[in-house]
């Protein structure tokens, strides 16, 4: 199965996540279904490491994320840390991350496809 199948089964006809969006982690429940958008973007997101386990200096270049475009509608999420306009999002129960980024000039975030779990 293809990376493009694999988005394509996540989201209904209306681009909405067609899931509810866990942490792959741990239980914690980040969105409802139907709560986000698809958009695609390029973004260099860090890799996943923990609290505390210091920043990974290492990127990853993501395109598929989810578009929340009121941080109220996360039913759980954490922030690790802030550079510049960007506030990275984490799992807000074990902390592992970053998911995804919080854009403080627009107030959207955006959750990696990738990051997260989809069921
Ligand atoms: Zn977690």
């Amino acid at each position: 199965m293809s990376a493009k199948n694999d988005v394509n089964s996540l989201k209904d006809q209306n681009e909405k996540n067609k899931h509810k969006v866990h942490c792959t982690f741990c239980p914690s429940k980040m969105l409802n279904a139907g709560a986000a958008r698809l958009v695609n973007i390029e973004f260099n997101l860090p890799y996943i490491h923990r609290k505390g386990e210091g920043e990974a200096d290492q990127q990853e270049l993501i395109t598929d994320y989810w578009l929340v475009e009121d941080m109220y509608t996360f039913e759980n999420i954490g922030v690790s840390h802030t550079v510049d306009n960007i506030k990275y999002l984490a799992c807000a129960d074990c902390e592992r991350g970053p998911v995804g980024w919080h854009d403080l000039s627009t107030k959207k975030s955006y959750i990696a496809l990738s990051r997260v779990k989809h069921e």
